[in-house]
């Protein structure tokens, strides 16, 4: 039974490829996925399956499973990014400057050749699959389709969603319960002294020596207070001040990114968010300059639940892989996905797909022009979606 299912998902092999190479050709950025959403629509309603537009360019689709039960939500992002591509390959992006550099290409024809096998079987599900083809994961998607009820009607029990990845070699999956991507915070740091006469120190406040002991102290955060099995990132990426070689600043402007991977309680002082404005606001403090700190979110730490880690290792994994090609593993990327599962405290995981393979080209980084896949992967999503849904909806 189960061998005849994964026989049938080889031979969609041809399809699926196809499917990525459309979108490969033709890639849109976040919440221009016009040509993209089309394409997903079109397809879905071809099996019968009722979509929905969401946030624009978002498309959920919605298989009824025959009888009732838990509702399922697999998700695949869609946009491309500003790169101009030089793969070299037959299917390259013929948009200029904009480029399937982080496989959400592969994401959207996994699903999608994954709905046509569910949609087929849905005699077994008991509940519903809702499919969910997210604009502008590379920014900020998931919240908006959040915000506009996809979680809701059918509310959703549990979410999953993969990432092809090169980092892993193709044949592996990375998958761990607890923190598996970054959380990144964008920090705008003013600072306020008192302008004046550079033979003068001591009439004035001067905020670039200050800035100099914010941009050393906080390094602390990370080496000192910040267990180093944690990772923890401080970079500062732009000094302005208003000063002259002469002339005391009355203004220094510093900004940079906060990242970690952290799965405590927000508003504890062991946040690194806490921390990095306790540490700052004390040396400025020291200095007697005035602070003012914005910290702007980017993304939020993806958290694995650990009962659909289990969930996964325990009765989908065992479909795809032998136990030796599962890996523990992390990284400081961001993801949006976060907003479905710990934001939305929608229990879930994201599992890492490896795609890396010299061989087939696919050892470049993510985001990078030379980026590829390798399309043999593909399968690995469709079938990690196909029998998540089959083991979850399962009697
Ligand atoms: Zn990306
Ligand atoms: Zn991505």
């Amino acid at each position: 039974m189960k061998k005849a299912l994964n026989d049938e998902i080889s031979e969609c092999f041809d399809e699926v490829v196809a499917l990525r190479r459309d979108f490969h050709r033709h890639p849109e950025l976040g919440f221009q996925e016009y040509r993209t959403a089309a394409k997903v629509e079109e397809y879905l309603k071809e099996l019968g399956i009722p979509t929905e537009r969401i946030a624009g360019t978002g498309v959920v689709g919605l298989i009824k499973g025959s009888k009732p039960g838990k509702t399922l939500l697999l998700r695949a992002d869609m946009d491309a990014l500003p790169v101009q591509e030089a793969s070299g390959l037959p299917f390259a992006s013929e948009t200029p400057g904009v480029m399937h550099a982080c496989g959400h290409d592969g994401h959207m024809a996994m699903l999608l050749v994954a709905a046509k096998l569910l949609m087929a079987r849905r005699d077994q599900l008991y509940g519903n699959v809702k499919l969910v083809f997210q604009p502008n994961e590379e920014s900020d998607g998931a919240i908006h389709l959040i915000r506009e009820g996809v979680l809701e009607s059918p509310k959703v029990d549990t979410a999953f969603a993969v990432h092809l990845w090169t980092p892993l070699p193709s044949g592996t999956i990375g998958l761990q319960a607890g923190p598996v991507m970054g959380e990144m915070f964008i920090f705008k740091i003013k600072l306020t002294g008192k302008g004046g006469h550079s033979s003068a120190p001591q009439e004035g406040i001067d905020p670039i020596l200050c800035a100099a002991s914010v941009i050393q102290g906080v390094q602390a955060i990370q080496t000192r207070e910040i267990s180093s099995l944690n990772p923890t990132t401080i970079v500062f990426g732009k000094i302005t001040s208003d000063g002259a070689y002469n002339v005391i600043s009355g203004q220094v402007m510093l900004e940079g990114t906060l990242r970690y991977l952290y799965d405590g309680e927000d508003n504890t002082p062991q946040h690194p968010k806490k921390r990095f404005r306790r540490v700052v606001e004390g040396l400025c403090a020291a200095h007697n300059v005035g602070c003012e700190i914005e910290l702007i979110p980017s993304n939020y730490t993806v958290i694995n639940d650990a009962g659909s880690v289990a969930f996964l290792k325990e009765q989908v994994l065992p479909h795809l892989v032998t136990a030796d090609c599962i890996q523990p593993y992390c990284c400081m990327a961001g993801e949006d996905f976060s907003e479905f599962t710990n934001r939305a405290g929608i229990p879930g995981a994201l599992v890492f797909i490896g795609t890396g393979n010299p061989e087939a080209g696919s050892h470049h980084a993510h985001h990078t022009a030379q980026f590829n896949i390798d399309e043999a992967t593909l399968l690995d999503g469709v079938r990690l979606h196909v029998h998540t849904a089959l083991e979850y909806l399962s009697e």
